[in-house]
């Protein structure tokens, strides 16, 4: 079994992306090419964010944004330090200070109820994650984010597809920054990313951005970077496109089955909490554990594969202990020691999903 099936979905889609990539082949055009458009338009209409702009990863897509904000040296950036790295290495590279707030033990998103005694006049902005591919209280934290007129951007790398209040996540703030890395729910084949915004100065000011701050050819506005989608990949995400809402249908049928029969096998296991107003597409289908090793090793004996998204909070990583003195995060240390990740795709069968169930049932004792 595969942790993430990506041959299955190869296999389904297999005649539109290759005709996709084929066509790029023929007409040649591998950077900033029709389709590199082409996605960006169709990413707009399935967001419904008035910009969408097509980047080199998920990083690069974070990168982007905090330079379009013109952050000075010291400024800080609100966020949770459990997170993929990325999330608090662009804030420094970027030339901000990350102030790490804790998560809810429930979401593992980040508890707004603890952002605003956070914020300082060096505050800029709010980094909330979608972890797992679940919006954080969006609600609250924009509210919090006009009070004190700073900006949000959600690192949304997790939760393409996922919808908050009948909203899309990526289309719910400031920016919302996503990753096509092959594993994310809607991957390319290799990397790349996008952000979207409504706001069309900041729109403006990251597509320069993204080509070395360019405003036309060859005048340079501003610093830029390196940062385009090559047109290959923008054509194997158009090609998964065709069955994108199955997928993200299936990954909400799939979350939910597997929370009833863990509930049922497994009383005693903690699942992570899908809270209202919104649902979650599962990039990561995971779950609280004591003695993970353990339970990890007995699930590797049966076949099942498992990994842990993260094993260790941000602000206990070498680089960024700098910035680990400001609030204490307890949540995040004890989610660290106790998360797993089961195997999930959209393409995961139910006789898969119910070996995985029983084995960690038995794994659990
Ligand atoms: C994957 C991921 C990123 C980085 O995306 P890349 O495309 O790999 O650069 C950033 N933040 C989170 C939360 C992620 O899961």
């Amino acid at each position: 079994m595969d942790f993430i099936d990506l041959k299955s979905q190869y296999a389904a889609l297999r005649d539109n992306i290759n005709a996709r990539i084929q066509r790029v082949l023929d007409h040649g055009q591998y950077i900033m090419g029709p389709e590199v458009k082409e996605m960006e338009a169709a990413l707009s209409a399935y967001t419904g964010a008035r910009h969408s702009i097509s980047v080199a990863s998920g990083t690069e897509a974070l990168l982007i944004c905090l330079m379009a904000l013109e952050l000075r040296p010291g400024d800080e950036v609100i966020t949770s330090p459990f997170t993929f790295a990325a999330t608090a290495e662009m804030i420094v590279l970027a030339g901000g200070v990350p102030v790490f707030v804790d998560i809810e033990p429930g979401t593992a998103n980040l508890d707004a109820t603890l952002v605003e005694a956070a914020i300082t006049p060096r505050t800029r902005a709010i980094m909330p994650v979608s972890l797992y591919g679940q919006v954080a209280d969006m609600d609250a934290l924009n509210a919090i984010a006009g009070r004190h007129g700073l900006a949000v951007i959600e690192d949304a790398a997790q939760s393409f597809g996922a919808t908050y209040q009948g909203r899309k996540s990526g289309n719910l703030s400031t920016f919302g920054c996503t990753s096509f890395f092959p594993s994310k729910p809607l991957g390319c084949y290799g990397d790349g990313g996008a952000i979207f915004t409504s706001d069309d100065a900041l729109a403006q000011a990251c597509r320069e951005i993204r080509t070395h701050g360019q405003s036309q050819r060859y005048l340079h506005t501003r610093l830029g970077v390196g940062g385009r989608m090559d047109t290959l990949q923008c054509a194997v995400v158009l090609g998964k496109l065709e069955r994108f809402e199955w997928e993200v249908r299936r990954r909400l049928e799939l979350g939910e089955a597997y929370g009833a029969k863990l509930r049922a096998a497994a009383p005693g296991l903690q699942l992570l909490q899908v809270k209202g107003g919104r649902d979650c597409v599962w990039a990561q289908y995971t779950v609280f554990v004591d003695d993970r090793e353990a339970v990890q090793a007995r699930l590797k004996q049966a076949g099942i594969p498992t990994a842990v998204h993260y094993p260790r909070p941000l602000h206990h990583q070498p680089a960024y202990a700098r910035y680990a003195a400001a609030h204490a995060c307890p949540h995040s240390i004890a989610a660290a020691q106790r998360v797993m990740s089961l195997p999930m795709s959209a393409d995961l069968t139910e006789d898969q999903q119910d070996r995985v169930v029983s084995a960690l049932a038995q794994a659990l004792g």
